[in-house]
Parts: structure tokens; sequence; C-alpha cells
């Protein structure tokens, strides 16, 4: 099983929830408009870098979709050549899977962006978030020779960027750290009494939650 920075993050917030999530299979019903906006630019993305037609499909879109794919087109790392888009990386870390699936990953001579676009905002502390850490050491893992690799979060909301530069030492950060979330993760599927109790919190899982 590859473990993706969602089931980190899930973990890190309550190691029950991870439990209904992911062991158990318990998916509660989600409420769809609230990704719409979110999906369609990330669609319109997708079949942009990967060379589609999208005239007609540009006029489907909604007024305050149209800008904000409208500054997400003309950003300069659309203009770089893409590796990929919706790609999938993967690597192993203390002899485990780790790895997600990236917006876009695209590069500039030897230079490395992994490029993520956000409708809604970018994560407070984006140097150490799940998806920060294990998107660039897969990246860091498949490409061995670069000469930068960056994580480009597009805030698209704020038409802002931040921008992550991955070096040897946040490398052995997030190493530590990654492996850290694991042996825990691990460490639950061999013994259900790890899971904590927390009394006042109410997440989704609430109504069936019998830790509260
Ligand atoms: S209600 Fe609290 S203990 Fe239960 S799953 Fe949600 S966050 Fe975890």
């Amino acid at each position: 099983m590859i473990i993706s920075p969602a089931m980190m993050k899930i973990f890190e917030e309550c190691p029950q929830k991870y439990k209904y999530i992911y062991i158990d299979k318990i998916n509660l019903p989600q409420n769809k408009y609230f990704y719409q906006k979110g999906k369609n630019i990330h669609a319109m993305a997708n079949y942009y870098l990967k060379g589609f037609n999208i005239d007609k499909l540009e006029v489907l879109l909604s007024k305050d979709e149209k800008s904000i794919w409208t500054y997400l087109k003309n950003c300069n790392y659309f203009k770089y050549d893409c590796i990929g888009s919706e790609y999938q990386l993967s690597c192993k870390v203390d002899n485990k899977w780790i790895g997600g699936r990236l917006d876009a990953f695209v590069k500039n001579k030897e230079d490395y962006y992994i490029l993520d676009y956000k409708t809604g905002s970018v994560p407070e502390n984006a140097e150490y978030d799940y998806q920060t850490m294990v998107y660039l050491l897969c990246a860091d893992a498949f490409l061995k020779k670069y000469h930068s690799l960056k994580f480009i979060y597009i805030d698209l909301k704020n038409k802002t960027e931040k921008i992550i530069n991955f070096d040897e030492q946040l490398k052995q950060e997030y190493t530590e750290k990654i492996k850290n979330i694991l042996s825990a993760i691990n460490l639950m599927k061999i013994s259900q009494n790890l899971l904590l109790k927390n009394n006042k919190c109410k997440c989704d899982y609430y109504c069936i939650c019998d830790k509260n």
C-alpha cells in the first residue's frame, strides 16, 4: 500500500478518524458542490497541459472559474516543459511506499517544479505540510540529478504563490518526519489500544465515533 499525504494528515489529526476512513473504509457523504470549482479548474489544467483543445470547455466555465483559469493558464510555469499532469509519483522511505498525485510536474532546463493549484487556501505551514514533504521526496528520488527542485503552491484565490526550495537539509528533515509518522501509523495497525481519546473533538465521524 502507498501511504499518501492525506492519510498522514488525517492520522495526525486523529488516529480514530484514520481507522474509520482507511481501515474500516467508512465513507461519509460529501458536499459535492463545495469541491466543484476546484475540480473544474484541475480538469481544465489537466486537459490543457496534456495538449487537448479546450476551447469548447472554456465556454462552460462560470465567470469566477474563468477568471481563475485565465490566471492559471497564463502563469510562467505553464510555459515550461510538462513532464506530467495529474502525475503519480512514489518512493520508499524506511522500506514503506509513500506517494501521491501531483497536479503538475514541469521543468525549465534542469530546474524542476512541482505545481499545486489551490482554489481554497494554501496550507499554513506549507514547508512542512505532508503533501510538500512527500511530493518533494518522491520527485527527488525520481529525478536523482537536477539543478534545482521547487514546490510551488499556486494560490488561485489570492493570485499569489508560495515557493519551497528543496535542498539537502530539507531532505534530511523531511525523511525524519515521514519516518516518524509511518512508524506511528504502523504501530496503530498492530495495536488498536493506541487510539487516542479526545473528549472535545467533533469531526464528520462524530455521529459514529465511540471515542466521545
Ligand atoms: S469525533 Fe473526535 S475522536 Fe472521533 S474520529 Fe472524530 S476527531 Fe477522532
